[in-house]
């Protein structure tokens, strides 16, 4: 029997620019589904889907920007007589829209669920729903690695790797802790050493969503990870610089840079935000010293918060300058389903878009409150562009020497994040000129 599994890009076309994040989910299932399977893996944001081929069944993993596009795909194959399961975040937090395009639906995570939906397929019995409530990962299988869905950059392989699932914060516009819980469930550290060197590579993303939330557990991790050799990049909340011990550890154990959401420089957004350090002076003051352990600080800002006036754009750029930030992302708010921030813009009548094509961080899909679509559309657009203009990026590598000592991947990082942040510039701007024409369309 043949099963393929596909992450579907988020368009018709394959993005401008291959700076994605690596993912192991479909790695996971491959490891779960029996070995009279057939396996075929596709990451359409690095190789294209062979239609010529057939297959008994098809497992999409879909977030929200690639929802459309992975309903699409589950046509095609239906249409040739494949089965159709769909899995993922989007998947997992609108069940009953993605029924309507395939044959069955994964809610939560696919350990625990994925063997018995096989064994109903092989029957010819699968059911439309199957829900898995945060499985025990003491016996999570390790993701079966296979180079073809691997990502690199500049012909470097860059796997990514995970250690924990869920978190405890429970910010308004995330569903991370509503998909995978609010308790920090924890791969045993043997394990995730096995998986890294599995993987083969020398340099790693860490997929989870904050990988010190259990410093304990980070600290013993870290540890075991200092004798890889290895260098890696994660994800984790700004209060790491409060603990130097783990900090210490961290950049030992090979972390090169961290992507932390700060979210807003205004200090009545931080207010509300329990992840983040209760100054602006005390995040400034951990953002050195995350810089000066060596390791990259890359700050993630949204716009559009209800205590967001157009002032903060300038704000932005005047912290990062201050702060010395070499790579940053910006992201439009964005209310994606499951989260508090889509129910509650939905119950006050400000939503102005639920094309999920439209989900993708640079796209206005909702009324701001103290600025409109058309400013929160340009403000964003203008910050973007000054911060990638040619000037402003040269002097940020320039400076990369002053703030961490940098070694070969952080400057690899640093410039290609920065070239990928001028690239979709493009994009931002024509999404830009459809919200004006919609806004005006409207009024
Ligand atoms: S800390 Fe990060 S992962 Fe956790 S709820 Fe907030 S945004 Fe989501």
């Amino acid at each position: 029997m043949k099963l393929l599994l596909i992450s579907p890009r988020s368009s018709e076309k394959k993005s401008p620019v291959g700076f994605k994040v690596p993912q192991v989910a479909l790695q996971i299932i491959a490891a779960l589904t029996p070995e009279d399977f057939k396996i075929s893996m596709v990451d359409e944001h690095i190789t294209d889907i062979d239609f010529s081929q057939d297959y008994d069944l098809v497992g999409i993993s879909i977030m929200t920007a690639t929802a459309k596009r992975g309903y699409h795909l589950a046509k095609i194959f239906q249409n040739k007589g494949s089965k159709v399961v769909f899995g993922g975040i989007h998947a997992s937090v609108m069940p009953e829209e993605a029924i309507n395009y395939g044959d069955a639906v994964v809610i939560g995570e696919a350990e625990g669920i994925w063997p018995s939906l096989v064994e109903d397929f092989k029957r010819n019995t699968l059911k439309k729903y199957y829900k898995s409530i945060e499985p025990d990962l003491s016996t999570a299988p390790l993701p079966k690695r296979d180079a073809k869905i691997d990502r690199s950059v500049w012909g470097v392989k860059w796997p990514g790797f995970y250690t924990t699932k869920g978190c405890p914060y429970d910010c308004e516009f995330c569903s991370v802790s509503n998909v995978y819980g609010k308790k920090i469930r924890t791969l045993p550290i043997p394990l995730v050493i096995q998986d890294i060197e599995n993987a083969n590579s020398k340099l790693y993303l860490s997929l989870d969503d904050n990988i010190v939330a259990n410093s304990r557990y980070a600290k013993n991790l870290f540890q075991e990870m200092a004798h890889l050799n290895i260098e890696w990049g994660g994800q984790c909340t700004v209060t790491i610089a409060k603990d130097d011990e783990l900090l210490r550890l961290c950049r030992r154990s090979g972390c090169r840079g961290l992507f932390i959401g700060l979210e807003s420089v205004s200090m009545t957004s931080l207010g509300k935000m329990r992840k983040t350090l209760k100054s602006m002076e005390e995040n400034e003051d951990a953002i050195k010293k995350i810089q000066d352990a060596g390791i990259l600080f890359h700050p993630s800002f949204v716009f559009g918060l209800d205590d967001d006036t157009k002032a903060v754009f300038d704000d932005t750029l005047e912290f990062l300058h201050r702060n010395r930030i070499t790579t940053t992302t910006f992201n439009i708010l964005t209310p994606y389903p499951g989260t508090r921030l889509y129910r509650r813009l939905k119950q006050e009548g400000r939503l102005i878009s639920e094309d999920w094509n439209n989900y993708n961080h640079y796209t206005v899909t909702f009324r701001p409150k103290n600025m409109t679509e058309r400013e929160l559309g340009e403000g964003y657009h203008s910050l973007r562009k000054e911060f990638y203009s040619l000037g402003n990026i040269c002097r940020r590598i320039a400076r990369l020497s002053e703030i961490s000592s940098p070694d070969i991947a952080q400057l690899m990082y640093a410039v290609f994040n920065n070239i990928a942040g001028r690239q979709t510039l493009i994009d931002s701007f024509k999404t830009l000129k459809m919200a004006i024409k919609n806004h005006s369309d409207r009024n």
